[in-house]
């Protein structure tokens, strides 16, 4: 056996890897192993580590520069069939059949990567089989060029339009004001080099590419030797290279002609060619200088400015300087800026995705002619910080951030594994050694003890960055309603111009034989070279998070329930506090939203708050107000559990809360300052709050295009049950509605209403929940009782549940969702849209659930993939029952006609509900869901979602159950689901569309309140 790890090994070769070095990586407690073939050039670097959510990711650098957005078609592109896998789609074909926690592909402006994780070895080996051969051996058929990519089409009118997947998504990339600004800000740090580009593509380039260059693009980057393959997990490097070797190895020599060994092969550091190195060359401005742009106004409440410097390479010490200056509200520029009235809200921090970064400091929200001012002031604080040196509070919260975050996991879009791929890529596709970002907590450590030593240190970091920097750059992006005009027209001006030089005999050809591909459905005989895992393979017992109900004395002296998570949180705790708020008078509810965001923020004790934000740093990681809502449903077995509970009063009831998440070291502290703000919030500081509220507002404004979705499935559900309209209330088109009457003038009012909600949700009692390790455990809850006493906590007293009645005058023009004769029309300017409808499904816990589950995924990965994606042009859709509530949901994203994707979805139902589809479809989109039940949760979200399960009547246990009735589903039951779900939907069905001001369609408009 050849051991990887034995340092003997080093520079002999396995199956033509050679082992190039081997690392010890501490931080993550894991080792690197660095190899590359010679014959290929393919590098290879596996994380070893104890971990069975195995993951792998094939990386290429692929840089462009110019915006026709290539790398980003290429990727869409790959994953439409392959020499071993002849499919439309092996990836959706995937996705709906393999047991993954993760299936992705990104493009970033400098590399493409494509990596997968799973927790079962054979599957994780299907995908890597189907991800090699896409991106080594991809058909890049012409068709699947201007499916993805762009193609002209011809409506009803005759008119002429561009069409394309990646071509309708970057439209919506176009479409809101923050993304403009912020993608030409970081162009014009960058002029000449590739970071000026926009690698996704700009609309008004797109069509200018051919489809010879984009196969020429393929074989220039996705040659194996500038493929980078991440390994990271406990599967044994031998395995790993045994299936590449046995699988694909000849095949890539042959087809990209590897006689001999790539030159440097024995080089320790990766091997770039000359080409791409030249490509990757970065140039930066050499003189100070302002750059102004124009962005489209949707979303934007003033100009978007910045003052921008380039600080070098990664690392910590930056990453430490961003978090003292501007980390949080009090940090001193961030408060100097927040408290100028110049903005709407602070932009500070560090810009980290290229070699060379950047720290950016500004505001958005700045009225046109206040720039001098931003920037005058950015300046004048930066020299103070410097000449005073900075409060000793604000370097001690920065720590303890930090420290903070280093021990803390998050899932954040996907595995951690995914965190530590992108760290080790930012090194390796720039010719660094792979493990050379790997050291964030030694790097820490070390940084601390200098901070220790040298109390001048913060200030010698400001010199550094900032006050010695020669090049400082000013930025502004003016929010413009001639934005939208000029694209607009040059859109129309690209469209002329490709009709000058159009062939439309050879373009119906294209168009006739793209929907001929697009109709085509596959038969199970098709996709049966997909390698599927079998159910019976399957462990069908969940590891399912584990919830403890304890009591403790309240300071009335009854008994208080405290929930305890045991879950291995690294020696951190996370405390909830949660106060019901269902005895308040439904007019209250509206504003509690932003009376929770408020919590914690408007200071405490008498004093300031952004003393009490400061101090707040210094002992624990954050504390936090937030809402807590749901409902049990109606299934027998939620209800026995209610029951079961009902002298506690905590089933079923709605909540205001407080969290905090600290270290375990820090208990003692963190809890008496817990206690202090829980018996001492202020509500008496009116220009705190008028700032949080234009913040609130610019957040808003900001959101709402971005946002589309939610508020489209919002206000379809919002009569839906009494649960659903709170959600509209407090998060849909309504919410606006409530924005919009805090003002400068009604502060002191906003103030009092708040402080009586607070003291009347504090009189109904409260409940506890506290998620940590044992170790830590141990230490903390004989301390609660303290917390308790000292938080005067007392027993909750019982609830009451609102009616739809009591909450309907809360919901904005409510007489429209009642209207079930038209849809509902959202209108914004956005060129894209977005739409959603919502009709009656099952009973939770019940067979036919299950079904309608099984129904949902194959319906998503199939049908509305082929009609709404691939066919319609919209970036996703997808449907999908929610039982409890008793309700099925279809929405799309970034769609170009969303009032068509009602009808098409609607038609689809109709037709799938007529056909029983295969068994052997039916199991493998099991093994999918399957695959979703798994998903791992970071130890935190383990003791959160068995908390709130509780609460709600739905225990974590209850999922074994839904899992042993989807793990039986039969391709009869899925049929009926179909029929049930279709005969429903016909009878009842609430349509909301969100779309441009232009579109002309028929029905309700709401109008945005705000
Ligand atoms: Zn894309």
């Amino acid at each position: 056996m050849f051991n990887f790890l034995d340092s003997n090994n080093i520079n002999q070769s396995y199956k033509g890897f050679t082992l190039l070095s081997i690392d010890d990586i501490p931080d993550y407690k894991a080792k690197g192993v660095y190899l590359r073939h010679k014959r290929t050039g393919l590098e290879v670097y596996h994380i070893i580590k104890d971990d069975k959510e195995n993951l792998f990711a094939f990386a290429f650098r692929t840089i462009s520069k110019d915006s026709l957005g290539t790398a980003h078609i290429m990727e869409h592109s790959t994953l439409c069939g392959s020499e071993k896998y002849p499919l439309k789609e092996p990836f959706s074909t995937l996705v709906g059949t393999s047991v993954n926690t993760f299936l992705n592909a990104l493009t970033y402006p400098d590399k493409t990567v494509y990596p997968a994780a799973s927790l079962i070895r054979d599957d994780y080996f299907n995908m890597m089989d189907v991800y090699a051969d896409a991106v080594f051996f991809p058909k890049l058929e012409h068709v699947t060029f201007i499916q993805e990519g762009h193609r002209l089409e011809l409506d009803e009118n005759n008119n002429l339009s561009i069409q394309g997947v990646v071509y309708n998504e970057m439209k919506g990339n176009y479409s809101s004001f923050a993304q403009v600004a912020f993608k030409d800000q970081i162009s014009a740090m960058f002029p000449d080099s590739f970071p000026q580009y926009e690698s996704g593509g700009d609309p008004l380039e797109i069509p200018n590419l051919t489809y010879q260059a984009f196969l020429d693009f393929h074989q220039k980057f996705y040659n194996p030797d500038n493929c980078l393959l991440f390994l990271y997990g406990d599967i044994p490097t031998a395995d790993q290279l045994d299936f590449l070797d046995q699988r694909f190895i000849s095949r890539i020599e042959k087809k990209y002609n590897c006689i001999k060994d790539v030159e440097n092969a024995d080089s320790k550091l990766p091997v770039i060619k000359d080409e791409i190195k030249e490509l990757q060359k970065l140039k930066l401005l050499t003189k100070s200088t302002e750059i102004r742009t124009l962005a489209p106004d949707t979303g934007a409440t003033g100009n978007y400015v910045t003052m921008n410097w380039y600080t070098g390479e990664v690392n910590i010490e930056k990453y430490y300087l961003s978090e003292v200056i501007g980390g949080n509200d009090s940090s001193p520029l961030a408060r100097a800026l927040k408290e100028s009235g110049l903005g709407d809200e602070v932009n500070c921090g560090n810009f980290g995705q290229f070699v060379q970064e950047i720290y950016s400091a500004g505001l958005w929200g700045v009225k046109k002619g206040n720039e001098k001012k931003v920037y005058d002031l950015i300046e004048k604080t930066i020299h103070e910080i410097y000449e005073k040196g900075i409060d000793q509070k604000d370097i001690d919260s920065a720590i303890m951030g930090i420290d903070f975050s280093l021990r803390e996991e998050n899932r954040y879009w996907g595995p951690v594994s995914i965190q530590i791929m992108e760290k080790v890529l930012k090194g390796w596709s720039n010719g660094k050694a792979c493990p050379s970002l790997l050291t964030p907590i030694t790097s820490f450590e070390a940084l601390k003890k200098k901070l220790k030593e040298d109390k001048d240190f913060t200030r010698k970091l400001i010199k550094k960055y900032f006050i010695d920097q020669k090049v400082v750059v000013k930025f502004v992006s003016e929010a413009s309603p001639e934005y939208f005009k000029q694209r607009n027209k040059a859109e129309e001006n690209l469209i002329k111009k490709l009709e000058v030089n159009l062939d439309k005999a050879a373009l119906k050809k294209d168009l006739e034989e793209l929907h001929a591909y697009q109709q085509h459905v596959e038969t199970p005989e098709e996709t049966a070279c997909i390698p599927t895992t079998k159910i019976s393979s399957l462990d069908t017992k969940l590891d399912l998070p584990k919830i403890e109900l304890k009591t403790i004395k309240a300071s009335d002296g009854s008994d208080l329930s405290l929930f305890v998570s045991d879950e291995e949180t690294n020696g951190l705790f996370y405390l909830d506090v949660l106060f019901p708020f269902d005895r308040l008078d439904a007019k209250y509810l509206q504003y509690l939203p932003f009376f929770s965001s408020t919590l914690t923020n408007l200071g405490w004790n008498g004093k300031k708050w952004d003393e009490c934000i400061a101090e707040c740093g210094c002992i624990m990681g954050d504390i936090w107000g937030r809402i807590t809502t749901g409902f049990s449903g109606d299934s027998e077995l939620s209800r026995k559990f209610v029951e079961k509970y009902k002298d506690y009063n905590f089933c079923n009831r709605q909540w205001i809360g407080i969290s905090c998440k600290a270290l375990s070291s820090m208990a003692k502290e963190s809890l008496d300052l817990f206690s202090e703000i829980i018996t001492e919030m202020s509500f008496d500081d009116e220009k705190r709050l008028s700032s949080l509220i234009q913040e609130l507002k610019s957040e808003k404004k900001a959101g709402l295009v971005s946002g589309g979705r939610d508020y489209a499935l919002k206000r379809a559900r919002a009569l839906s049950s009494p649960n659903q309209a709170l959600s509209e209330i407090f998060w849909g088109i309504s919410q606006l509605a409530t924005v919009k009457t805090y003002t400068k003038q009604k502060v002191s009012e906003t103030l009092k209403i708040f402080k009586y909600i607070y003291e009347e949700c504090l009189k109904a009692g409260a409940v506890l929940h506290i998620t940590a390790d044992k170790e830590s455990l141990k230490t903390i809850l004989p301390m609660l009782q303290d917390f308790v006493q000292k938080s005067k906590l007392t027993k909750l007293l019982p609830g009451k549940e609102y009616s739809l009645e009591e909450l309907k005058p809360f919901i904005y023009q409510s007489d429209y969702a009642e209207d079930l004769s038209k849809p509902q029309l959202i209108k914004v300017s956005s060129q894209t849209g977005y739409a959603a409808v919502s009709s009656p499904a099952s009973q939770y816990l019940t067979k036919e659930a299950a079904a309608e589950n099984v129904f949902s995924a194959w319906f998503n990965m199939h049908t509305l993939w082929d009609r709404i994606r691939m066919t319609g042009g919209a970036y996703g859709a997808s449907f999908w029952p929610d039982n409890i509530e008793k309700t099925g949901i279809m929405t799309t994203y970034r769609d170009p006609s969303p009032e068509k994707s009602v009808q098409v979805y609607l038609e689809a139902l109709k037709e799938i509900s007529q056909t029983e589809l295969p068994q052997e479809e039916i199991e493998k989109t099991i093994v999918s869901c399957y695959g979703d039940a798994i998903v791992p949760l970071c130890p935190k979200d383990r003791g959160a979602r068995a908390f709130e399960c509780f609460l709600y009547g739905n225990p974590v246990e209850f999922k074994q159950i839904r899992m042993d009735y989807l793990l039986k589903v039969t391709s009869k039951e899925v049929k009926n689901a179909a029929e049930n779900l279709y005969s429903a939907a016909k009878k009842e069905n609430h349509q909301v569309i969100f779309c441009d001001k232009s579109k002309k369609i028929g029905g309700n408009i709401i109008q945005i309140p705000l």
